[in-house]
């Protein structure tokens, strides 16, 4: 147990030297960045350590950029004010609107099974507060982001202000993104009770649709899909979620 210790410590110790060189690159007239003090960084650094190391690390998550960029970017400046003390906390939290930002180990493991390398088209359908999408600019995808929720997507396009490779979009993210497929990965982080068909035909041969599907109010499956060259599709269980559902334009009342 003492060994396990000091390696999880000496994990902690890099991750946190690479948390806070992070926190350093933010840019000086970002209004998040003055929102703490300069004592509230090394203590949020500290805890996004811990998170990774307890709540990334600790629950299985093996790639290695998903790890660094989990280290790195500042979850707490994509939560609500009131619950700043849980920004770190390996739980879904309320951003309004009924709606929540994943929780951090759902948030790797979706990023993980994306499969993304640098310079990927990414799609995401469900902005929410723009941390998904903050992770996969971080990794160095070209994003698409669209969001149903007026609201939700105007403060999120304002966060992401700061990644040139984050494009944010209002509206329904059921039928895609045409004008700028094929994606080489699409990550829905809302469940629809089936896999939209114009999601899969704007998947580029050989890209990844990481989705969870499934009732509205119970648990979903997650499912990673790949376009295949010859077959039409490679769908891969990869375990039970919990997530909001996806809403159709609809039963948005603004
Ligand atoms: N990726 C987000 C998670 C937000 S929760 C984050 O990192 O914070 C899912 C989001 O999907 C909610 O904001 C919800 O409003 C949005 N959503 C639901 N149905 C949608 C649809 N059809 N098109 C686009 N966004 C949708």
């Amino acid at each position: 147990m003492r060994a396990r210790r000091s390696t999880l410590q000496r994990a902690a110790a890099a991750l946190l030297a690479l948390a806070l060189g992070g926190s350093q690159r933010l840019p000086l007239n970002d209004p998040a960045a003055t929102r703490v003090t300069d004592g509230d960084q090394a203590d949020y650094a500290e805890a996004r350590a811990r998170m990774v190391v307890e709540g990334i690390v600790g629950w299985g998550i093996e790639d290695p950029d998903v790890i660094a960029v989990m280290g790195r970017v500042p979850r707490h400046e994509f939560v609500p004010d009131e619950y700043l003390d849980l920004a770190y906390a390996n739980h879904p939290l309320p951003i309004g609107y009924g709606q929540t930002i994943s929780q951090p180990y759902i948030v790797a493991l979706m990023t993980q099974e994306l499969g993304v390398q640098s310079g990927d088209r990414v799609l995401e359908v469900g902005t929410g507060s723009g941390y998904q999408a903050a992770v996969l600019a971080e990794l160095g995808a070209q994003v698409y982001t669209i969001e149903i929720i007026g609201a939700l997507a105007e403060t999120a396009a304002e966060r992401l202000e700061r990644y040139p490779n984050v494009t944010t979009r209002h509206g329904d993210g059921y039928g895609g993104w045409p004008e700028e497929a094929p994606f080489e990965a699409i990550i829905v982080t809302a469940a629809p009770d089936h896999v939209p068909p114009p999601l899969l035909s704007q998947l580029a041969i050989g890209g990844r649709l990481v989705i969870p599907v499934g009732p509205i109010g119970d648990y979903q499956e997650l499912w990673r899909i790949t376009r295949l060259p010859e077959d039409p599709i490679e769908s891969v269980s990869l375990g039970g979620v919990r997530i909001v559902p996806l809403l159709r334009t609809e039963e948005v009342s603004e």
